[in-house]
């Protein structure tokens, strides 16, 4: 659909890329046990009534979104205590080949910044996983040792491409737990498809929820 707006933009960032990492809300698959997304008509345009207004629910974990270390640890950080500059970071893309858990050996001879977003781009890219209403129990997730290497790198956000970093089914959640430990935030269910692996500027900001242990995002990748 081309854009409604017909305002002219004189834009002094003038990115020559522009990508929109995430995946509409109300499409976006749900995963098993949260509330799915739902949006109520209040009054409707077509209806007859004066103006349109729904009221949306949804999960805090819906689409793309953040997680926050209060999410599994009893004292740590909620969304309000992160400055937004940390959700304005530099970025890198890497390209994954595995079909399981991602491993260290991806990482090999990848020169990761101290403080940079790490994003994973995975087969689930690939099948636009995030594009699909039907969850998915076979996505790629990111093994325990890459997260370790992400703390050792002292990376400040990891991002993966489907709507969680650990494998599905696993309650113990390795990955969540090391990388919220270590102050660490997750983004998740990010679509890197149309993505060129390399450097970029992430910006990801969450709602503004008080207390929030998880909030969708709208992510762009510039540059
Ligand atoms: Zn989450």
């Amino acid at each position: 659909m081309p854009p409604v707006s017909k305002i002219i933009l004189n834009n002094p960032l003038d990115f020559k890329e522009v990508y929109d990492i995430s995946a509409p809300l109300n499409t976006a698959p749900t995963y098993p046990g949260d509330r799915p997304y739902f949006r109520e008509w209040m009054a409707r345009l077509d209806e007859g009534n004066d103006y349109s207004l729904s009221a949306l629910a949804f999960c805090s974990h819906a689409g793309t979104h953040l997680d926050f270390p209060n999410h599994l640890l009893k004292s740590g950080g909620a969304q309000e205590q992160y400055s937004l500059k940390r959700f304005i970071i530099p970025a890198k893309v890497i390209s994954v080949s595995e079909e399981g858990p991602v491993l260290p050996s991806s990482l090999l001879g990848c020169k990761i910044d101290k403080g940079q977003a790490l994003l994973f781009k995975t087969g689930n890219s690939e099948k636009h996983l995030m594009h699909q209403a039907a969850f998915s129990e076979e996505f790629v997730y990111l093994s325990l040792d890459v997260a370790r290497l992400c703390v050792a790198a002292e990376v400040s956000l990891v991002g993966i491409d489907y709507l969680s970093a650990d494998k599905y089914g696993d309650d113990s959640m390795p990955v969540h737990r090391t990388l919220l430990e270590n102050d660490i935030l997750i983004l998740e269910g990010i679509d890197l498809a149309a993505v060129p692996c390399g450097r970029y500027s992430l910006i990801c900001l969450p709602l503004s929820i008080k207390d929030a242990e998880a909030s969708p995002v709208r992510a762009i990748l510039v540059r």
